[in-house]
């Protein structure tokens, strides 16, 4: 399957060609027709297996610029992947009109983010500590959020984030859509999916 046989806008087709890539990963061809039809998603993948474009595609795609507060909200382990996934989104949303992403970590400047916030965000990809340091401050609303991705789930739960996530997720709409993607499916996992997920389709690659 091609990025060309996906019902998305030509933007990010176009963005996708720039970046030299033609087929699907099988995680992509898996997840983005499901994500594309709202469905919730856990996704058993590594790193490498091309998971941020699985989950960028279909919240990228659905984006409404003229609204200038956070529809999706991303939450990674650590700073480096948030930088990381941030870029890929970034890269994605190169032909599209104004889409502004920002990445929200611990040990950078907490005011060069909130003037950005303050500005106006579609997307927001965050470690969970600094995602409630900005709930708590006021600077970040999530009630326009449509999207939750929690990405590499297993490795935030070793870090001990559960409690955060789990406050964070309370911030969303329940009518939300969830994406969970992790390398390992243990029972802590799979608790996560129960309380958060709605009916959640099951990709393994
Ligand atoms: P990820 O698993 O999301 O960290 O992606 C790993 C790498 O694969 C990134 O550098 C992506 O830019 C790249 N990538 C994503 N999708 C594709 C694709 N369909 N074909 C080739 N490379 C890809």
């Amino acid at each position: 399957m091609n990025f060309n046989d996906l019902k998305i806008n030509d933007d990010i087709k176009s963005a996708v060609g720039k970046m030299g890539f033609e087929k699907l990963t099988p995680i992509q061809k898996k997840a983005i027709p499901e994500a594309l039809a709202g469905k919730d998603i856990i996704g058993q993948a590594q790193t490498g297996s091309g998971k941020t474009f699985a989950f960028a595609i279909p919240i990228l795609n659905k984006i409404f610029t003229p609204d200038k507060s956070p529809q999706a909200i991303i939450l990674c382990p650590t700073r480096e992947l948030c930088i990381q996934v941030a870029e890929e989104f970034k890269k994605l949303s190169w032909d599209m009109d104004k889409v502004k992403i920002l990445a929200v970590y611990g040990g950078q400047a907490i005011g060069r983010q909130i003037r950005v916030l303050n500005k106006g965000v579609h997307v927001v990809v965050g470690t969970p500590g600094r995602v409630i340091d900005h709930i708590e401050r006021g600077t970040l609303d999530l009630i326009g959020v449509e999207t939750v991705v929690l990405d590499e789930a297993d490795e935030m739960l070793d870090m001990g984030f559960r409690d955060d996530i789990e406050l964070i997720l309370r911030h969303t709409p329940k009518q939300r859509q969830t994406l969970l993607f992790s390398a390992t499916m243990r029972d802590e996992i799979k608790k996560i999916t129960k309380l958060y997920q709605n009916n959640p389709k099951f990709i393994k690659i």
